[in-house]
């Protein structure tokens, strides 16, 4: 299946379920409008519960009472408590919370949380390396099973709800939350982001099980872009970009059955997603008939009135989202929501029609994943907590998704007796390996619960036989001045490589998420960068390791490495994954997820639209000519060498209901084996519309021994190679297609002009 895949299974993806329909409609004739509203308002834990004497977290009768006997709340979301919890503490903390709502109600709460590469709000369970690097992983299968490890260990717990994935198209490497997209394409943001719904949900939406979790899609829509570059302020995407690009991976989850999503906290030129009727109702439930749950993001409701200025009064803006299409509110900070949305129902500003249809939505997500059958899941029975198993498919995730972008003279692999000098900032160090959303919101505390798992230190010093760590710098912030305390870091570094056959230099960035981790400048810091070049200057060989959420610019220090290796945010088993590759136990076979920039004012992505004359571009990939790259979108390098030949079509000439497939048989001419991410690319050559230069289309990551050949098939639907035009519109126009897979180019062209409204071609 292509990357849009726009019109094949719409609408609706998720049939409704009679038994469910039915079961629905009783419970809401016995409902009063309160006990209606009260399921639409989803508060925060941290109203639910109080702190102990020694400061643990528990759950009081009247707190209880209040939220749910008074306000009759039917959700309730987690902000990570103070310490990380046991898996007992969750399923006791949530138990309490069921147990009063069904006493009270009949209903069962849902509990929401934000386990974005992992159950990470857990002591023990795995963690996964976040979004980004299964961008770079570029491999579905392997992003299922990481999620559907996640769902078990994520409802091990008792939670039934998780607030991921993110596919949001992360195409600014400014904003602080680029890390938990799959980077800067649609093309991988669709197909990873609906991998992963896949892997949380399972195969039936309708009944997910006992050990999978329901997926809430973030953030509808354009978060990933906004043009100050910092988290929650406004973007400003034309309507058919929004249409083409950043719906399309919203579209591909709601196919593959996703139950719930929430919504962009901002606006878009001046519009707030939280008030958009045309985009909640008209495009997702109208268009699509999808019958899933939007939830708002945290506060979003009053930041109408509060920051947007959009509405008069918080309760205003309670009348505009919920007319909006908004169905559950997360209203963290206060219980008025409920008193609000009565009045506006009585005084006729909002229909109970609305409410119903929210309630509905509410109810029918609760039943799809069981609660009603098992509000209380026997967590002992989850004995595959943890396992080894699960290691293995982190550790296999961590292995596939490090990025190897330089290698000058094969300087990687290390031999096991090289004496190498370990040092950096994030050289020994958990926190910076998970990054956010990590047993807390920014990921600090990584280091106390960390007995089992590895630092690159550690994973090194296991690995080969001579480590010697020194910790060199400390982060800094890109403007720093140089310190007089720090010069001391770097001068023993210095000294130690006198010792050393290569240097292994860890820099980047420690962990951060959402506003906390907005910045002014790209640029890595300068203590980081003087470390890199006093290190070169002894004139032993560097290697420089990036641990990063988001691409900070070394220009000016990266040709002082022979060999680069971008790690991004790998997880737990990150360090042990980096020891593995760097002395050839495993191969490199990642690609980077995003275009990584040179320069601070040169920011792009890798389907721009041309800009250099004909003849010297003409859909050749060739942008960072234009924009000078460090290196380019889907760059990546392998200890082995794969040659490509003899690409072929099943159709020189297509319309638009055909499917377009593309064979090339690829060899692993190299002399260790390797996998190799198999790429899709397409150019439109002329339309009414410029086309972007080039596109990636699909993709599927192979295996390949010495000397091993195969043949592979990438197919996708000629509507794919449509693009929305000025009107707003799909077209696909007639014309010639360039197609690219590896360095084989073949043409095909459409014979017939097709233009047609979302979703479904005529
Ligand atoms: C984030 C969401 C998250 C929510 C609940 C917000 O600040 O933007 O991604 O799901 O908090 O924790």
């Amino acid at each position: 299946m292509g990357c849009n895949a726009l019109f094949a299974a719409v609408p609706p993806a998720i049939r409704p379920d009679a038994k469910i329909e039915t079961r629905i409609e009783k419970i809401l004739g016995r409902l009063t409008l309160e006990e209606k509203i009260g399921q639409m308002c989803q508060l925060t834990v941290s109203m639910v519960t109080d702190m102990n004497d020694s400061g643990h977290p528990f759950i009081s009768d009247e707190l209880l009472d209040t939220v749910i006997g008074h306000y009759k709340v039917g959700s309730i979301l987690n902000v990570p408590f103070d310490e990380a919890q046991s898996r007992e503490a969750w399923t006791q903390i949530i138990g309490r919370i069921q147990r009063r709502s069904l006493d009270c109600l009949g209903i069962p709460c849902i509990y929401g949380v934000d386990q974005m590469h992992g159950a990470s709000y857990t002591r023990g369970a795995t963690f996964f390396p976040q979004g980004i690097n299964m961008g770079a992983a570029l491999n579905c299968e392997l992003m299922r099973r990481s999620s559907e490890i996640s769902a078990y260990e994520t409802r091990a717990c008792a939670i039934p709800w998780n607030f991921a994935p993110v596919m949001d198209l992360g195409r600014d490497p400014r904003w602080s939350r680029m890390w938990e997209s799959y980077g800067e394409d649609v093309c991988v943001n669709s197909r990873l982001a609906a991998a992963s719904v896949r892997g949380l949900q399972g195969d039936d939406p309708n009944r997910i099980g006992m050990y999978r979790v329901a997926a809430c899609l973030k953030h509808f829509m354009a978060y990933g872009v906004p043009v100050s570059g910092k988290d929650r302020t406004p973007s400003s995407v034309t309507r058919n970009a929004l249409r083409e690009k950043y719906f399309a991976p919203f579209l591909e989850c709601i196919r593959a059955g996703a139950l719930s999503l929430m919504v962009n906290s901002s606006n878009n030129d001046g519009m707030p997603f939280h008030a958009n009727r045309e985009l909640l109702t008209g495009w997702l439930k109208e268009e699509l008939n999808w019958d899933g749950v939007i939830v708002t993001d945290w506060n979003d409701i009053y930041n109408l009135y509060e920051r947007d200025h959009i509405a008069e009064s918080r309760k205003d803006a309670v009348r505009i989202a919920i007319n909006a299409g908004i169905d559950m509110a997360m209203v963290p900070l206060d219980r008025d929501f409920c008193v609000y949305l009565r009045e506006l129902v009585e005084e006729g500003l909002v229909s109970e029609r609305r409410i119903d249809d929210a309630v509905r939505r509410i109810l029918r997500l609760k039943m799809r994943i069981g609660l009603f059958e098992e509000p209380f899941p026997d967590t002992s029975k989850f004995d595959r907590f943890a396992r080894d198993e699960f290691a293995a498919v982190a550790l296999q995730a961590a292995e596939e998704s490090e990025v190897l972008l330089k290698n000058d003279g094969g300087l990687l692999p290390l031999p096991k007796s090289a004496r190498i000098l370990l040092t950096g900032p994030n050289a020994n160090s958990m926190r910076c390996l998970n990054g956010g959303w990590s047993y807390t919101w920014q990921g600090e505390r990584c280091d106390e619960f960390a007995d089992r798992y590895n630092t690159i230190y550690e994973a090194l010093a296991r690995k080969f036989d001579h480590v010697t760590w020194i910790p060199g710098v400390e982060y800094g912030t890109p403007s720093e001045n140089w310190q007089v305390e720090r010069v001391r870091g770097i001068g023993e570094a210095v000294s130690a490589a006198a010792d050393a056959d290569v240097i292994v230099v860890c820099i980047g960035e420690n962990s951060y998420c959402e506003t906390p981790g907005n910045m002014n400048d790209l640029n890595l810091s300068q203590n980081q960068k003087k470390l890199v070049r006093e290190l070169a200057s002894t004139g032993k060989p560097l290697v420089l390791v990036l641990n990063e959420g988001r691409p900070r610019l070394i220009g000016d220090i990266e040709p002082l490495a022979q060999a680069v290796v971008d790690i991004l945010l790998p997880g737990n088993y990150g360090g042990d994954a980096l020891a593995n590759l760097l002395a050839g136990d495993a191969n490199f076979s990642a690609r980077l997820p995003f275009t990584y920039p040179r320069w601070p004012d040169a920011l792009a992505t890798y389907d721009y639209k041309p800009c250099q004359k004909r003849g010297t571009m003409e859909g050749e990939y060739n942008y960072d000519a234009v924009m000078d790259v460090q290196w380019p979108f889907c760059h990546g390098l392998s200890y082995t060498t794969f040659e490509y030949g003899n690409l072929r079509a099943n159709l020189t000439e297509f319309r638009a209901g055909d499917t377009l497939s593309f064979t090339v048989d690829i060899s692993n001419t190299g002399d260790c084996a390797g996998k190799e991410a198999v790429l899709l690319w397409s150019s439109d050559l002329v339309a009414s519309l410029t086309p972007d230069v080039i596109r990636l289309r699909n993709f599927e990551k192979i295996s390949l021994e010495p000397g091993e050949t195969r043949t592979v098939t990438l197919s996708i639907p000629a509507s794919d190679l449509a693009f929305v035009g000025y009107d707003g519109r799909w077209r696909l126009e007639k014309g010639d297609f360039r197609i690219r897979m590896g360095t084989e180019t073949l043409f095909v062209r459409c014979v017939e002009t097709r233009v047609w409204d979302t979703p479904n071609i005529p």
